[in-house]
């Protein structure tokens, strides 16, 4: 049986419950939309296009001003195209617009963030249409590995000051790198030096909220990813429920909802 292509999605679900990989992956049963996830995807389409700005259109003094009204314009443009989806989540209209605000907080934040580079390549000599380029990573780049069977998407590749730096943005409400993170820039890793033959020289999470958090990378890293592949797909070659486990905690029904396979999985009797 050909191996399953595992995703680091996959690989943090089946180290997070066993069963849940399974409904999810094997059975493919569908899973809920959320507020975090349509608001997430919105985020990174925005995010996706930035880089693709026509700069000509921006002044040289107030591209902050510039920058900052077109992801907000973008925001608005997205969210409102998503309507029907956010109201069916069942939120009140408060709790949307906090979203919204949350969201434009965000973005602005990156935005702030990414001005004080493009100041600081502009202080160097730089045009503004040559400081943004000199920044504008790669970005949604899909990399899939046969060897693995393992793929990811990566949002943000740079590539310049003769460094590599991988870079994944998260809409979190706190800026823990926690393990599963870890895991997901470690494959990512692995990932890049299969396909380009070199190692990157630093991964990390963009939390929007609050900032970068990078890992320098090493062969350890590398080489933990490789593990944690292959533990997955020796774990992930049966169809039969029984072979994956229940790991019931707190997280399989929380304040603010409750796992999407519960009502099948029945943890609680
Ligand atoms: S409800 Fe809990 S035990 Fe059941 S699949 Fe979800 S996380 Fe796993």
């Amino acid at each position: 049986m050909p191996k399953r292509v595992q995703s680091p999605s996959s690989i943090n679900t089946y180290k997070q419950c066993a069963r849940k990989y399974f409904y999810q992956y094997i059975l493919k049963l569908p899973t809920k939309p959320s507020i975090h996830l349509i608001r997430g995807s919105i985020v990174h389409e925005i995010l996706e296009h930035f880089f693709s700005l026509d700069t000509a259109a921006f002044d040289e003094q107030e591209y902050a001003f510039g920058l900052r009204s077109y992801v907000t314009a973008q925001l608005l443009k997205l969210w409102k195209q998503n309507q029907k989806r956010l109201s069916s989540l069942g939120l009140t209209a408060q709790e949307l617009e906090h979203y919204l605000i949350d969201s434009q907080d965000q973005l602005h934040r990156f935005v702030e963030r990414f001005c004080k580079r493009i100041a600081d390549k502009m202080s160097q000599g730089l045009s503004f249409a040559e400081a943004f380029k000199h920044l504008t990573p790669r970005v949604e780049e899909e990399i899939k590995n046969t060897e693995f069977s393992v793929r990811g998407f990566i949002d943000a590749i740079h590539e310049s000051d003769d460094k590599i730096v991988i870079m994944d943005y998260k809409t979190s409400k706190k800026d823990e790198l926690t393990e599963a993170y870890r895991l997901q820039l470690a494959i990512y890793a692995l990932l890049y030096y299969e396909k380009h033959h070199k190692l990157p020289d630093k991964v990390g999470i963009d939390f929007l909220k609050f900032g970068e958090q990078t890992l320098e990378v090493d062969e350890a890293m590398v080489e933990y990813a490789k593990r944690e592949i292959r533990f997955i797909h020796e774990h992930t070659e049966s169809a039969e429920i029984n072979d994956y486990e229940r790991t019931i905690t707190p997280l399989c029904k929380w304040n603010g909802g409750q796992c999407d396979f519960y009502d099948v999985c029945k943890p609680h009797g």
